[in-house]
């Protein structure tokens, strides 16, 4: 087993393996499949609608998403592409790696998106309003890009106290792993 499934979890910023840009998966195995079990696993018990792997520490392009929180609407995406990003809008959006934050991001309402399954089958979609801001959110993560690059001045002063908090918290984790 390539990945330390049990040991897994979600990183919280400031980690750094979330700046981090992902290398292209190229090994489609079992242990691949594991993977995206177990983050569908972490998404689902923190109640998120993406997970990417820089978020549980694999600096891979692979992402987990279910727009509605159910199992039913699960899908993976390796190795994914955002093309032809159409029609801006703004809307509020959180992340599982920095709890409590929320900032209202500007993304492309509509896009096509690229991507193989974990066998390594390619497959693309049309993706609008909720599920194509998740995917842009998540292939942002794979770009080691987050959505406090994203915020306007108002947010950033807004979340200012809560990001300091989650700052002292990883430092504290750090000091306590030393
Ligand atoms: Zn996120």
């Amino acid at each position: 087993m390539k990945y330390d499934l049990e040991s897994l979890r979600i990183v919280h910023y400031p980690d750094p393996c979330l700046r981090k840009k992902c290398a292209p998966v190229t090994a489609f195995d079992t242990d691949l499949a594991a993977l995206a079990d177990r983050m569908l696993a972490l998404m689902m018990a923190g109640k998120g609608v993406g997970l990417a792997a820089p978020q549980v520490g694999v600096l891979e392009r692979i992402f987990v998403m279910s727009h509605t929180c159910k199992p039913e609407d699960a899908r993976v995406l390796v190795n994914p592409v955002i093309r032809e990003p159409a029609g801006m809008v703004e809307a509020e959006e959180g992340c599982l790696s920095i709890p409590g934050v929320h900032v209202q991001v500007r993304r492309a309402q509509h896009c096509r998106i690229v991507a193989q399954d974990v066998s390594g089958k390619s497959f693309e979609f049309e993706a609008a309003d909720l599920i194509a801001r998740i995917c842009q959110h998540e292939t942002d993560h794979l770009n080691g890009v987050l959505i406090l690059d994203k915020m306007g001045p108002t947010d950033r002063i807004a979340t200012k106290s809560a990001l300091k908090a989650l700052e002292a918290q990883y430092r504290s984790k750090a000091g306590a792993r030393r």
